[in-house]
């Protein structure tokens, strides 16, 4: 205000911008969540494929075996005749064996699938992988709850590597602990992992402090369709198993108290 010229006082505005800062945030939230989400889409395209052909698989391999049930019936129906026919005999016997064939064609083409061509492994530092995992993981993190800590080795880990192939592998056994953590009613402890160098090997570890495993499951955990979940396709730690054998390494799991661990092995590169 002026005075007769002479400057008297002022005013001062305040502006409430916390909401302008909550949208901001939210914006650059939705802005993260839409480049994990994409990183991750790109990762679990082939991972889906897969659970899409495994119910494609269970469908084709049941076909030819419901049809050689029959045959086989038909069969054992025209032994117990009087008088054998040999030529429905020859004939049953033949379509037996077709589609005996057939089923095993849809096995081997399920076993190409899930084996990794040789030119679609580089070498990468094991640290770095399981630090994309790490982002990758974000989601379910949040979705169910249970956090997520990753310890890595204190120098370069080189592994030989199919690395969408390995981040699968690690993604699914994260997503399972997470899974059996957030099932436990005790307080959802993080899932940890840690990478250790094991003289010629990296040992990947993820431990969690969920409900443990079910009793039957060293039989079969590694076992096509083998799931204790209400919507699980069980198929995840087969083709895990499956493709950590490609790499030369290995998959193994422990009970814990409480929990589970499951160990990753892959060959150091040199
Ligand atoms: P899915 O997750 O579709 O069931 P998987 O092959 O990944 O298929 O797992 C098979 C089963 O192994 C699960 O249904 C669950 O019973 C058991 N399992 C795997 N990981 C864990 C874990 N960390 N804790 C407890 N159970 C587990």
């Amino acid at each position: 205000n002026f005075l007769d010229g002479e400057f008297a006082g002022a005013v001062l505005v305040f502006r409430d911008i916390t909401r302008r800062i909550a949208d901001e945030r939210e914006l650059a939230d939705a802005r993260d969540e839409l480049q994990t989400g994409r990183q991750r889409m790109a990762h679990v395209e082939r991972l889906s494929t897969v659970g899409e052909m495994a119910a494609g698989f269970a469908h084709e391999v049941n076909q030819p075996l419901t049809a050689i049930t029959n045959y086989a019936s038909v069969a054992n129906r025209l032994v117990s005749q009087p008088e054998l026919d040999f030529s429905r005999m020859q004939d049953t016997l033949r379509k037996l064996q077709a589609q005996a064939i057939r089923a095993s064609d849809v096995i081997q083409r399920l076993r190409d699938f899930v084996r990794t061509p040789k030119e679609n492994k580089v070498v990468k530092d094991a640290n770095k992988v399981m630090a994309t995992v790490l982002e990758l993981s974000e989601v379910d993190s949040r979705k169910l709850g249970v956090g997520l800590e990753i310890q890595p080795f204190d120098s370069v880990l080189p592994v030989y590597i199919d690395d969408v192939q390995i981040q699968q592998v690690a993604l699914n056994l994260i997503r399972n602990a997470m899974e059996a953590t957030s099932q436990a009613d005790q307080n959802a402890m993080p899932v940890k992992v840690a990478l250790v160098k094991d003289h010629d090997a990296v040992s990947i570890t993820v431990r969690d402090y969920g409900v443990g495993l079910a009793k039957d499951a060293e039989e079969q955990l590694f076992t096509p369709f083998y799931t204790t979940k209400a919507t699980g396709m069980g198929i995840g730690l087969s083709v895990c198993d499956s493709i950590m054998q490609d790499h030369g390494g290995s998959i193994a799991f422990t009970r814990q108290q409480p929990g589970t661990e499951f160990t990753m092995r892959l060959p150091l590169y040199d």
